[in-house]
């Protein structure tokens, strides 16, 4: 008979339940609130959210240089709704000048990160952050190492690898410089900061450079990676739920395939296809921050469906 094994953490993490549930009490279908960008990398979270008066602004998504103007200027009127991902500092000061209302639900742990990196800058040092450029927190956390006169003071690196760091170190414009401060995007792997942080020392080993690191890295996070790590080693197969566009979600995927266990990355039911469950006996259910309950239900409800259990 087979089984499915849901993992013990997993779905919405603190950040994104307590932004989301910011913004409902806040909306009203009559008074909506506007979001600066997606609320969440999934889907059926914003549909939702949306007939409750939580609107996404359309246009770019946007979280540093001047759009915060430009943001203003579109909502005219009512409440801009800052995400669980952040904002720039130049974005946040923009609205604030607007005279809107500001409902923000930026998640605490990148709230900090974000003033580590306005405090590296401030003194004096060049900030690398290990992240994926387009991700809306990393370039929120990119607008918060801006000086007076809007240049940035850091640069996003996207691999860990050997090679990779040398060409960043090697084609620095003007010269690596001798003091840098490392952050992650919190929902990279501790391993993968851990390797980032190991070969830039190997690369830079002059004593007169220095190396501040934080760990940015999101404890909800690292708890459900761990968690979903364990129980891969224990089944056939992993189905992982979430938006296409959630980094973590992604990261989850990885981890359970760096166990040696298939894992398929799925957004709803629909996805599920029943040739990936022949001859298996032990199914493992995980799902990425951004995943509400009730999708993890369903998930496993048509999973039952389809297997006949
Ligand atoms: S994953 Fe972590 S850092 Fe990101 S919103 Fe959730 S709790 Fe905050």
């Amino acid at each position: 008979m087979v089984k499915i094994l849901r993992a013990s953490e997993m779905g919405f993490c603190m950040g994104v339940r307590r932004a989301v549930q910011i913004m409902q009490g806040e909306a009203r279908p009559d008074n909506p609130v506007y979001s600066v960008g997606e609320i969440v990398h999934n889907p059926h979270v914003v549909r939702a959210l949306d007939a409750g008066g939580v609107r996404q602004l359309p246009g770019p998504d946007e979280v540093d240089g001047d759009i915060g103007a430009a943001t203003a200027e579109r909502v005219k009127e009512g409440r801009v709704a800052i995400t669980a991902h952040g904002v720039g500092q130049r974005v946040l000061e923009q609205l604030e000048a607007s005279g809107l209302d500001i409902v923000d639900t930026t998640c605490p742990i990148v709230t900090r990160a974000q003033r580590y990196g306005q405090k590296f800058v401030r003194d004096g040092w060049h900030v690398l952050i290990f992240g994926d450029p387009g991700h809306k927190e990393v370039r929120g956390i990119v607008g918060w190492t801006r000086d007076g006169k809007g240049e940035s003071h850091a640069t996003i690196v996207e691999s860990a690898s050997l090679e990779h760091l040398r060409e960043v170190v090697e084609n620095f414009p003007g010269g690596f410089p001798n003091k840098v401060g490392l952050m992650a995007q919190t929902t990279h792997k501790m391993e993968d900061f851990a390797k980032f942080v190991g070969n830039l020392m190997l690369l830079k080993r002059d004593h007169n450079f220095e190396m501040h690191v934080v760990n940015t890295l999101c404890h909800a996070t690292t708890g459900q990676q761990e968690v979903a790590a364990a129980l891969a080693q224990q089944v056939d197969v992993m189905v992982v739920v979430g938006g296409r566009k959630s980094a973590n979600t992604r990261h989850l995927k990885e981890v359970c395939e760096e166990q040696g266990t298939t894992a398929h990355h799925i957004e709803g039911p629909d996805e599920l296809d029943a040739s990936w469950f022949e001859g298996v006996e032990l199914i493992g259910l995980t799902a990425g921050a951004s995943t509400p309950d009730y999708s993890i239900d369903e998930v496993e409800a048509r999973l039952r469906e389809l297997l006949k259990i």
